[in-house]
């Protein structure tokens, strides 16, 4: 999509630190990490959020967990553990339209969420 900056991000047009990528999903670390390992999981197809979310998009959801899994892994906080989160619209704080899984780990996180 014209404009969003993660679009610009998969199609290797803005810079970002790419984690890894295949041809459902991209991942990348983000710009202002909340943790010592943060990286965002996003479709390589633009989607706004949840919200717009189709039923035929439930297998690229599901890879994106996958993706998440094998990206704890790479990055040695799969034992430890690690927090996914999914932020939509204003009440969720969510600032960037591109729908994307965050992966936070590395150090514990705190409580309670919300
Ligand atoms: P949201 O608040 O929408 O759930 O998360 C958006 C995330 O994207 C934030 O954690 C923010 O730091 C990150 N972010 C915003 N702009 C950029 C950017 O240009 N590059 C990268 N790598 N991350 C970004
Ligand atoms: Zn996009």
């Amino acid at each position: 999509m014209t404009g969003c900056i993660f679009c610009k991000i998969i199609a290797g047009e803005s810079p970002g630190t790419i984690v890894f990528r295949d041809g459902q999903a991209t991942a990348f670390r983000d710009l202002l990490p909340a943790a010592p390992v943060h990286i965002l999981i996003v479709p390589n197809k633009h989607i706004d959020s949840v919200n717009a979310l189709e039923d035929e998009d439930e297998q690229l959801i599901g890879h994106l967990f996958t993706v998440a899994r094998r990206i704890a892994a790479q990055e040695g906080i799969a034992e430890g553990g690690y927090r996914l989160i999914v932020n939509t619209n204003a009440h969720g704080g969510q600032t960037i339209f591109h729908l994307h899984l965050h992966l936070l780990g590395g150090s514990r996180m705190k409580h309670p969420m919300g």
